[in-house]
């Protein structure tokens, strides 16, 4: 079940849909007001995160993915970002919070989780597989660093025809999230990400 109208944004005007699950749950999908499917789609599968989308954080780099993704869909007329309600990583902002507590004795974002007793990235993506399918796109351009999620959108049967980098440079903040993400969760970097190489 979706509903869905136009929305005016800093950006651009673009489609808002919303779909609701069973347990009251939303996926939202912004997309270019007008879609061909016959080609490949550039897509942004973005999970919630409160700290950087809303509140402009600089401890990771979400907020600013976010914004340069919005920044190409404006000048595209064939994109879609797809947006998870699973805030960090899928443990909820409260716990993300006490992982930042940890974070701040010296544990990176994979020890803080496992030691709260969660999974290091307990994200899914099935329901960005459920929107995609809604709007018959099954051949897209991801923009992502990740190659977990490329695996998992491969699994669930969206072809992925190309890798689209969004890297974001690191700042004093977040330059030890970014090692972390490169060395235990294996994210693409290119070469001129200005975190320190691995020693
Ligand atoms: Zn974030």
């Amino acid at each position: 079940m979706f509903t869905q109208t136009t929305l005016a944004t800093k950006f651009g005007t673009f489609m808002i849909r919303v779909y609701e699950d069973a347990q009251g749950k939303e996926t939202i999908v912004l997309s270019t007001q007008q879609l061909d499917i016959t080609v490949p789609v550039f897509v942004r599968i973005h999970s919630e995160c409160m700290t950087g989308d809303t509140f402009g954080s600089l401890q990771c780099d979400c907020g600013q993915q976010l914004e340069t993704f919005f920044e190409k869909m404006a000048q595209s007329e064939n994109a879609v970002l797809i947006y998870l309600r699973q805030e960090g990583r899928g443990i909820g902002l409260f716990e993300k919070i006490k992982s930042y507590q940890l974070q701040k004795k010296g544990y990176d974002t994979f020890d803080a989780n496992v030691l709260l007793g969660h999974g290091p990235d307990e994200r899914t993506y099935e329901k960005a597989k459920m929107a995609l399918e809604d709007l018959g796109i099954t051949r897209i351009h991801l923009l992502t660093n990740n190659p977990s999620k490329i695996q998992e959108m491969t699994r669930l049967g969206i072809e992925i025809v190309e890798r689209v980098p969004l890297v974001i440079p690191a700042n004093t903040h977040n330059e030890r999230y970014f090692i972390s993400k490169r060395d235990k969760f294996h994210h693409l970097f290119s070469e001129n990400i200005s975190v320190p190489s691995r020693t």
